[in-house]
């Protein structure tokens, strides 16, 4: 009887002592959230999901040499002869038509360098990163759109020379012939 009872007590004090921290979390401030239900505030500049705003893309090629995985591919050549000039939303001329623009993701190290050095800022991270996905093509972004509709008028056209200022004294300008001047007073009495 001793020893069924030593062999109870035995049972529940190992299971208390293997429960001890399930207990001490049992009253601690949560620290892990019900994802997908609840998500982070991703901090800014955070490094997720590539994008490449096609209608901006002058084609320059920047971000590919800058990649070090060589991730991205981009095949341009010169715009038919006769065609419409076309611009990027900050005022770059088009020069190029961009063919091919493609991201494999499933290579990308989300470094980050390839924005950097884009001239027109077309090229971004954004907060998106859930795109996980059990078939590795899915990785692998397309950004060329034959159809696209680029700008056909310049947003920012290069501003007009400003006329020249007048001086804050009111004197003319310069080159302008000098002013009368007023005839002198006549003698008193006269
Ligand atoms: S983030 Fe880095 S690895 Fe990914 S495409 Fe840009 S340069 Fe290449
Ligand atoms: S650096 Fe920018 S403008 Fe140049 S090819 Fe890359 S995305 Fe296009």
């Amino acid at each position: 009887m001793r020893q069924w009872l030593r062999g109870v007590w035995d049972g529940i004090y190992t299971a208390l002592v293997g429960m001890n921290i399930t207990w001490r979390h049992l009253f601690n401030t949560n620290v892990t959230l019900q994802y997908p239900e609840q998500k982070w505030v991703l901090p800014p500049k955070s490094r997720m999901r590539l994008f490449m705003k096609y209608e901006d893309c002058i084609g320059c090629g920047q971000c590919a040499r800058a990649c070090p995985v060589h991730c991205i591919s981009i095949k341009a050549e010169k715009r038919a002869a006769g065609s419409p000039p076309v611009w990027a939303a900050d005022g770059t001329p088009i020069k190029l038509d961009v063919k091919v623009f493609d991201i494999d993701m499933s290579l990308c190290c989300y470094c980050n360098l390839c924005t950097y050095p884009c001239p027109t800022n077309c090229i971004y991270m954004t907060p998106e990163y859930e795109f996980a996905t059990t078939n590795l093509n899915d990785h692998f972004y397309r950004f060329a759109k034959p159809d696209a509709v680029l700008l056909t008028v310049n947003p920012k056209p290069p501003a007009a020379p400003a006329a020249p200022a007048a001086s804050a004294a009111g004197a003319p300008p310069a080159g302008a012939p000098p002013a009368p001047q007023a005839p002198p007073a006549a003698p008193a009495g006269a």
